[in-house]
């Protein structure tokens, strides 16, 4: 991009800097590899990662899993914790099922026909109980910025469970008690969040097929943030619908005085798709979000690398905000000084009055 592109005119016109978060999903076990990948993330202005955790692992890698949010933190980087794939209700990075829902089939949404469908149903007290105590755990002991719920299952099947017959006896308002009840659910689930700490930042990223739920969820106090993956290519559609995505989701989040963030798909691109990496950026910074989001190397893309170097350059553009948060109250690490002195010197952290300079 020149240094006269119509992108930066738009940000100085628009007087303000972004955000940047970089979802980074990549395996957690080699430690110069995450200080490598952590400390190109900052560089290329990004405050925040998103980090994904499923069910299963941080029972079977507590040690790389505080390593991961220990390194982020010292490279300058806060952590959102993505819920992968808990009760099959949210997204994730792993191709798996739920762990919970594979072992509690009797927590399955079921359709009109008694059929079962692949999620636990979001009214099973039982489901949660243990959920809210897993959000619990990890807010109260690992250093994380957010909890983040990625492309959350849209009520599309009214579910006929004995739980919800229970609470709407009315079989013929089922279909809106989905909706109204899964509103309730993530008021909940938010609020469960803000109850263990204030300070935690609440997120939801939605598939554009569903905008329709972000008035209702512009309604949930305890929601801080409302994002959206503006997947034009993988959608199918043109890339011109990235902004038009982004001006629904941005234009909403305002108007109720909460957050946006747009993300840029640079993954699953052919070389021919990079050239549309640009206009969609440019797309998304047009319809002038709080923050933006991307991934770093992420899946099938043609050319791995030219990917992630355009998006660098493209990021690097964007002025950056100054991290607030370095000076106000550290939340606790839970880690022993010895994993902390094995991976962390001295030197090696970063000056943030440096980081935070225009580039
Ligand atoms: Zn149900």
């Amino acid at each position: 991009m020149p240094e006269d592109s119509p992108l930066l005119s738009i940000l100085s016109l628009w007087g303000k800097t972004l955000n940047i978060t970089v979802a980074y999903y990549h395996p957690p076990f080699h430690p110069e590899t995450l200080k490598r990948d952590f400390e190109e993330i900052r560089a290329s202005g990004a405050t925040s990662i998103v980090y994904a955790i499923h069910e299963q692992e941080e029972q079977r890698w507590p040690r790389d899993f505080e390593r991961v949010l220990l390194m982020a933190r010292d490279a300058g980087l806060k952590v959102y914790l993505s819920l992968g794939r808990f009760g099959n209700l949210f997204a994730g990075p792993v191709f798996m099922p739920s762990w919970y829902t594979f072992q509690h089939p009797q927590s399955l949404v079921k359709d009109r026909h008694g059929r079962v469908h692949d999620m636990t149903c979001f009214n099973n007290e039982q489901f949660r109980s243990w959920l809210f105590k897993e959000i619990e755990y990890y807010v109260q002991t690992y250093p994380v910025h957010g909890i983040l719920l990625d492309e959350p299952r849209a009520p599309d099947v009214t579910c006929f469970c004995s739980v919800c017959r229970a609470l709407c006896p009315d079989i013929t308002d089922l279909q809106h008690f989905r909706r109204r009840s899964m509103m309730e659910f993530l008021n909940e689930l938010f609020t469960c969040v803000k109850r263990v700490n204030e300070q935690v930042q609440t997120s939801i990223v939605l598939l554009p097929q569903d905008l329709n739920l972000v008035d209702e969820l512009t309604s949930i106090p305890s929601l801080d943030i409302i994002g959206c993956h503006l997947f034009w290519q993988l959608l199918e559609t043109d890339v011109s619908m990235v902004e038009k995505w982004g001006h629904e989701v941005v234009d909403a989040a305002r108007a109720a005085g909460k957050r946006s963030q747009l993300w840029l798909q640079n993954f699953n691109l052919s070389a021919t798709d990079e050239a549309q990496l640009e206009p969609a950026f440019s797309g998304l910074l047009c319809a002038e979000p709080d923050e933006i989001a991307c991934y770093y190397y992420w899946r099938n893309n043609e050319n791995p690398d030219q990917v992630w170097q355009q998006t660098r350059g493209l990021l690097r553009r964007i002025p950056r905000r100054q991290l607030f948060w370095q000076t106000g109250a550290r939340i606790p690490v839970p880690v022993t000084q010895s994993l902390k002195a094995q991976f962390i010197k001295t030197s090696d952290i970063k000056n943030v009055e440096h980081d935070s300079e225009v580039l």
